[in-house]
């Protein structure tokens, strides 16, 4: 049997004891692999192992595909009330809640996520979403359909099955429970591969799910690397359905690993490289604070980072000086610091992906205004926030994806240029305007081809509002009843109370 990790965290911040089985959870057991291999699971502010798990391999997920497919058969699904499913979810959130502080402490570990913001917005967060979907478990119906009066027509919106999700390791906990609740709320069974990455709080919760006292099988965790466990997953022949969220390039071949097996349903979250607009008759101090949030939060490894900055020239020099003052207040150091805020990439290989791209834009001739460089210990996993100015359109650090504490900030003159910019990319996953003036606001957002348009603030977000993107930044939304919809096969009966066929 797996074995049972224990940590004691000796910091000022939590001075506590957290427990997690390091198995597989499938059919609502911690289990061993079938190839007893292990995974190391390293903290990334330290490099040191934190705790090994168990590694899982396309047999393993068959076992959880079986599992789940039995559960949605005989105890989930159409074989319990909306309402009973509700109940369960709601018990989850209630646990989840009594051991806030170990989750948050263990995401903090495990991730490298500030221990204030894993305790004060990442759980509370997670939790909140488990709720909501728990609300709506009981109220997800279809419509009857007036046609004529010899037919009675009505949809009912039927769980599609078992559900194969595939998260990464930016927001493990925040990933699972956004995956899990609305799949779960609709009465869809789910296999789910968390990074190998951040394996620690999705398993943590797990054994929540058994205390909770969900049927085995309903939520099963088979933690594994990508071109193993993920790939079977999306080509899995008795998986209905699949949700992924990552990079574009992965997205792409979870699409083709579905489309090439059985078709299944697919929603994609995936990357962006969101812009960031601020005019002239802006609140600047507003939006210095609201663009720092918005690029270096959690280290900026955000899809939704706001890392393309557009200044209109007539603020463009207050808004990069009050811009540069605020980013280099930010403390960046160990998550359990007091007053830490920004800790480090998540790996070794990211942050070299990430001085790549800060090279590439020295390379190409872009002016590194702040930052740039590694914080600390030489082959420490910390960047300093990072300003480039001096770019062009085509360089890769306005293009790509960088997914680190690195922003560009570049000046317009017009609006018309500025919508053209903005639009510029592959990305459609979010975007932002900072004016005061209302029809500015409107004109632009309507402009912007993004699934999320923020007015005067940035990194918003609400379990009841949806998440997703336009372009190469996805298939689907999360959040609110919109995710309930990917999650439910429509059908259609026609009943006929009259008409004879002659
Ligand atoms: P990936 O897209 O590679 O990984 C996301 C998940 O997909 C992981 O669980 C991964 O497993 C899995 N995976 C990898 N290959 C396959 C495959 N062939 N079939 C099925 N699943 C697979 O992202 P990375 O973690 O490598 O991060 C790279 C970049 O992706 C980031 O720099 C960022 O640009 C972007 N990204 C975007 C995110 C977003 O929220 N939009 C989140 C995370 C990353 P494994 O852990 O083994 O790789």
């Amino acid at each position: 049997m797996p074995a049972t990790f224990s940590h004691h965290f000796d910091t000022p911040l939590y001075n506590e004891k957290a427990t997690i089985q390091t198995g597989l959870f499938i059919n609502g057991v911690f289990v061993d692999g079938v190839n007893h291999s292990t995974i190391d699971v390293i903290n990334p502010s330290t490099g040191k192992t934190i705790t090994s798990v168990s590694e899982g391999t396309a047999k393993d997920v068959d076992r959880a595909v079986e599992a789940a497919r039995n559960a949605f058969n005989t105890s989930w699904g159409l074989k319990v009330p909306g309402a009973t499913r509700g109940q369960f979810l709601y018990k989850l959130a209630t646990l989840m809640e009594e051991s806030l502080d170990e989750i948050a402490a263990i995401e903090s570990l495990d991730n490298g996520t500030a221990f204030g913001v894993t305790k004060g917005w990442v759980v509370p967060f997670s939790i909140g979403l488990i709720r909501y979907y728990a609300g709506w478990a009981d109220k997800i119906s279809g419509q009857v359909i007036e046609t004529d009066e010899g037919r009675l027509t009505y949809t009912r919106h039927e769980p599609i099955g078992v559900v194969g999700q595939i998260i990464p390791w930016n927001a493990p906990l925040l990933m699972f429970a956004m995956k899990i609740a609305p799949a779960l709320a609709a009465g869809n069974t789910i296999v789910i591969k968390p990074s190998e990455l951040t394996p620690l709080s999705a398993l943590r919760v797990c054994s929540l799910v058994q205390e909770a006292g969900f049927p085995p099988g309903v939520l099963n965790v088979v933690v594994g690397y990508g071109n193993t466990v993920g790939s079977a997953i999306s080509s899995h022949m008795d998986i209905d359905k699949i949700a992924f969220t990552g990079s574009t390039l992965t997205g792409r071949k979870v699409m083709e690993a579905a489309s090439k097996s059985n078709l299944k349903n697919i929603t994609l979250e995936l990357g962006g490289k969101s812009p960031n607009i601020i005019f002239n008759d802006a609140d600047v101090d507003q939006a210095v604070n609201w663009a720092c949030h918005g690029i270096f939060f959690a280290q900026g490894q955000i899809c939704f980072a706001g890392s393309r900055i557009y200044v209109q020239s007539g603020i463009y020099d207050e808004f990069l000086a009050k811009f540069t003052a605020r980013s280099k207040m930010h403390k960046i150091g160990d998550p359990f610091g007091a007053d830490s805020y920004q800790g480090p990439q998540i790996s070794s290989t990211q942050t070299e992906r990430v001085m790549g791209y800060i090279k590439s834009g020295v390379d190409q001739g872009a002016k590194v205004h702040l930052g740039g460089q590694r914080h600390g210990e030489q082959n420490g996993n910390f960047i300093t926030p990072t300003i480039f100015t001096n770019t062009t359109p085509d360089m890769k650090i306005v293009q790509e994806e960088i997914f680190g504490p690195v922003s560009v900030v570049i000046k317009f003159e017009d609006r018309q240029d500025v919508i053209q910019q903005a639009n510029d990319t592959i990305y459609g996953l979010a975007a932002a305007v900072f004016t005061q003036n209302i029809s500015q606001a409107f004109e632009v957002g309507h402009a912007l081809k993004a699934g999320t348009v923020w007015v005067n603030c940035y990194n918003e977000v609400s379990a009841a509002v949806p998440f997703g993107g336009f372009k190469q930044s996805g298939i689907g939304r999360e959040y609110g009843s919109y995710a309930l919809e990917h999650y439910v096969n429509v059908k259609a009966m026609h009943i006929n109370i009259g008409h004879k066929m002659e």
